[in-house]
């Protein structure tokens, strides 16, 4: 699926770029040039640790610096085996480990970044729904109430709630049966709740699977999530005009912040 990646897929770099790289120096550099001064300040630092939120990555060094990397729209991390070839021209940053080495390309932030600058950016982010922090359903919740928008809309500001794409955002109101025209503030506690434990769990086996599926294998008639075809992977998320896999009503598509949303208004009724 195309655009931006959500935040299974910043989770799933995090965690492969602190098992690929952490724990030893790394050799850092920007063979495009546009990252050299920041390249030449981490060059053989040791990298502690590689965290997300939301779309956003955090590398934190050794010596003290901290790289902030947003991918953007086109941004693409490229891992090779320890002999890696040379770099392309367009590769902003390169970190080069005993194992790997890992090009970014495209990215639309890369940076380094004082803690102050991290936490401002970070607490313009809203709770996400892949960190497990105490306390962040009970934020999203308060989000929501704040905001007169369509759930819908709402679900796409990152300072409302972090992480969650064009696909998530169609799926899990279809999950909890929530018609995204529906004023964010109009949803009561249990369907919060619900909202809230569906992004977590979506994101999650987004993380496990590295690829979106959010239908049961039952509803696309296979028996193992692993046999869910490309395809047939998703309930709404681009199926304007198809039939409901769930009650074969015919699925709607109109434009909401700007970008397409797919709902069965059979199975996620508008009401007040
Ligand atoms: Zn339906």
């Amino acid at each position: 699926m195309h655009g931006m990646p959500e935040g299974h897929t910043l989770h799933r770099l995090a965690r492969e770029h602190r098992a690929a790289l952490a724990g030893a120096p790394v050799v850092v550099s920007s063979p495009q040039g546009r990252f050299a001064a920041g390249a030449a300040r981490l060059d053989g630092a040791v990298l502690d640790d590689v965290e997300s939120h939301g779309k956003h990555l955090f590398y934190r060094w050794d010596n003290g610096e901290l790289l902030h990397v947003h991918l953007g729209l086109v941004g693409t991390f490229t891992t090779h085996a320890s002999t890696a070839p040379p770099p392309s021209p367009a590769a902003r940053l390169r970190m080069a480990g005993e194992r790997v080495t890992i090009d970014l390309a495209g990215a639309m932030i890369v940076e380094l970044v004082d803690p102050a600058h991290a936490e401002a950016v970070r607490s313009r982010l809203g709770p996400d729904p892949l960190r497990r922090r105490r306390g962040d359903r009970g934020r999203f919740g308060d989000n929501l109430r704040r905001r007169a928008a369509p759930i819908g809309a709402v679900l796409l500001d990152q300072s409302a709630v972090a992480g969650i794409g064009n696909v998530y955002r169609a799926e899990a109101l279809f999950a909890t049966g929530i018609h995204p025209d529906r004023p964010a503030r109009s949803l009561d506690d249990d369907e919060v709740s619900a909202l809230w434990g569906t992004l977590s769990s979506l994101l999650r086996a987004g993380v496990r699977d590295g690829r979106i599926v959010t239908v049961a294998p039952a509803d696309v008639g296979v028996r193992s999530r692993a046999r869910i075809p490309d395809a047939e992977r998703v309930y709404v998320y681009r199926r304007g005009g198809a039939a409901c896999r769930r009650c074969d009503a015919p699925l709607r598509a109109w434009t909401l912040a700007g970008r397409t949303i797919t709902a069965c208004e059979a199975c996620q009724a508008p009401r007040a």
